[in-house]
């Protein structure tokens, strides 16, 4: 008998499986010819096993959904069991795990290790919620709704990742159900061993492997993620500096924080964005600098070489310097920039601009002006995050399988509430990141669409190294995978030829 936590297609009303499916999904903007066979709504790791072993059962893949941000739906497949972890681990367990009631979701801190474990669909505002009563923060990302479990496989540009690097790397631990329907737990010095098949022929499938693609094989990891066990920092005061400039003076903006990042302070997060403010009736550019000080006294001294750098740029419609902030308060902002769920129709690319160190203030500049001038509604946006130091850092190479980026992350966001304004949207971010793609080492997985593009997404060692874990965890391809055109990336994953 089918378990009640599954919906079938073949026995499910229309409109009820259709909300099933697509419910959960940021996006308005839907490719709905993808049809699952199953919606597996889980609230505990037997569901999620329930749901592998019955795309095992009738040889269906199973795709995942925990946040359900993706920007191109991924979560939604042809044919596939479709594993919906908005529940998961909602329910309030006890110390063994044994469901006691209904609850306020299972996130548990550890006050020892400083730890942190929690289900996939918590979002970092859910998370920073339960954390600050313990004095503690996660740099999740940046808007409150995001889900961990897409965000983190990916890499996670979390708060401050220009000095403290991706979020990934907070990751301690997972628990995850793999593609055999096994509950398996990984950690960090799992990566050491050498586990020998059960034959002892020679090396297994190592959980150290699975843990190393945890950490930036996105949507090509391959198996099911049901907890992160994630390290936590010291909760501090946020303080921000805001600069708002005519759209004219793009170059000179930019330039002034490309030269100020790399000995800029080691708390501070360094934007550009290009935008509309409330109210305006044109774009402009916004320089936004924010700091995570202990005291007011502190955070003046980390913002006031960035307010007096010699290469500011005269002319600011707005100069804000060093005014307290907080994360409810840059979540509230991210929000109303971000509407939705499923109100507005959202496009996005981006590239890791190439850097060439003395002339990258000029030569930056130059390749993003056309993409943060020329923005097609009043919802769109343009951005420029500094990634220096955190690019810089030697002896990474291929300790996680997220490997690639550069000093600038340059990004699109088309946002718009009409489908017929569809093509006039998607084909700017298209247009816009043509023209960057020749100065760009590759992309990030989080913001990326691989129907439309392909770009190398991490380096050539790491992409060979995951092409080989994804196949000795999921030699049939169970776990939908990167959806590329047509949707047929399958154990090879993404084009050889770019990676
Ligand atoms: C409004 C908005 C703001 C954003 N801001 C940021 C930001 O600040 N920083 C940043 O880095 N990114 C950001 N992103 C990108 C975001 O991190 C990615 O879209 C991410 O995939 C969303 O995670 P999710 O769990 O919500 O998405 P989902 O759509 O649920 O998941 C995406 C895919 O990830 C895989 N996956 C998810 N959970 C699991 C799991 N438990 N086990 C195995 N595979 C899984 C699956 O392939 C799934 O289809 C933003 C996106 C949006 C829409």
């Amino acid at each position: 008998m089918t378990p009640s936590c599954i919906l079938l297609r073949e026995s499910t009303d229309a409109a009820t499986f259709e909300a099933a499916v697509w419910g959960g999904v940021f996006n308005l903007r839907r490719d709905t010819s993808r049809v699952p066979a199953a919606v597996c709504r889980a609230r505990t790791t037997a569901d999620v096993v329930a749901g592998v072993e019955l795309a095992r059962a009738r040889g269906w893949r199973v795709s995942i959904r925990s946040g359900g941000h993706s920007w191109a739906a991924w979560s939604v497949r042809q044919d596939a069991v479709l594993l919906d972890l908005g529940q998961l681990h909602v329910d309030h367990h006890d110390t063994t795990g044994n469901i006691k009631g209904p609850g306020p979701g299972w996130i548990d801190y550890d006050e020892a290790t400083g730890i942190v474990s929690c289900p996939p669909a918590t979002t970092g505002q859910t998370l920073n919620g339960v954390l600050a009563a313990k004095g503690r923060m996660f740099a999740g990302g940046h808007c409150p709704d995001v889900g961990l479990g897409g965000f983190l496989l990916q890499g996670g540009m979390g708060w401050n990742c220009k000095n403290w690097g991706w979020a990934c790397e907070a990751v301690a631990a997972i628990d995850a159900v793999t593609a055999d329907g096994e509950v398996v737990h990984c950690c960090e010095s799992d990566m050491d061993m050498d586990i020998m098949d059960s034959d002892g022929t020679g090396p297994g499938t190592k959980a150290g492997d699975l843990f190393w693609a945890a950490r930036g094989a996105g949507p090509g990891f391959p198996a099911v993620v049901t907890r992160f066990h994630l390290r936590t920092r010291p909760l501090l005061q946020l303080f921000h500096s805001v600069y708002v400039y005519p759209l004219a003076a793009f170059r000179a903006v930019l330039a002034w924080a490309i030269e100020a990042a790399p000995t800029a302070d080691p708390d501070t997060e360094m934007v550009c964005v290009s935008s509309y403010s409330p109210g305006a009736t044109v774009p402009t550019v916004l320089a936004h600098f924010t700091t995570f000080k202990p005291s007011l006294a502190a955070a003046k001294r980390a913002l006031s070489p960035l307010d007096g750098h010699a290469a500011r740029p005269p002319g600011a419609t707005v100069a804000v310097f060093c005014q307290p902030t907080s994360l409810a308060a840059q979540y509230a902002d991210q929000a109303a920039a971000n509407p939705g769920p499923a109100t507005h129709r959202y496009c996005s690319d981006n590239a890791y601009i190439r850097a060439g160190d003395d002339d990258d203030r000029t030569v930056v500049p130059a390749i993003l002006e056309r993409a943060f001038t020329t923005l097609p509604s009043r919802q769109s946006c343009a951005l420029w995050f500094s990634m220096n130091p955190t690019s810089r850092r030697p002896g990474r190479a291929c300790d996680a399988a997220l490997s690639m980026q550069s000093d600038h992350y340059f990004a699109l966001y088309a946002v718009w509430e009409h489908e017929r304004d569809d093509a006039a949207h998607v084909g700017w971010v298209h247009d816009t990141l043509r023209a960057v793609e020749p100065h760009a080492v590759g992309s990030y997985l989080g913001d990326a669409d691989f129907r439309h593009r392909t770009p190398k997404f991490w380096t050539d060692e790491c992409a060979a190294r995951l092409r080989d874990v994804r196949r000795a965890w999921d030699p049939d391809g169970r776990v939908c995978g990167f959806l590329g055109q047509g949707d047929r990336s399958g154990v090879d994953g993404l084009p050889v030829a770019n990676n």
